[in-house]
């Protein structure tokens, strides 16, 4: 692959970093994919928590699915 270029001093970045090394600069695209996917994977873990939690009779089950779904949703979105 090739080479990025840092959209603030315009030097070279490899393609996984996060940020420039040369002036610093956090580099949108990355952070926010892995935003998103944990944002998904604890709305996951919450629905999942939620549902179990609801099975077995607890008032909390459902106040979590809230929360939950939203994590989730928004995890999808982004
Ligand atoms: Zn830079």
């Amino acid at each position: 692959m090739a080479p990025m270029k840092c959209p603030a001093c315009d030097s070279e970045i490899p393609d996984q970093a996060n940020a420039c090394p040369h002036c610093g600069r956090a580099l949108k695209a990355a952070p926010i994919r892995s935003l998103s996917g944990k944002l998904q994977a604890i709305g996951t873990i919450l629905v999942a928590v939620s549902i179990l939690a609801m099975m077995a009779g607890t008032w909390w089950g459902a106040a979590l699915l809230f929360p939950g779904a939203a994590f989730f949703i928004i995890g999808r979105v982004l």
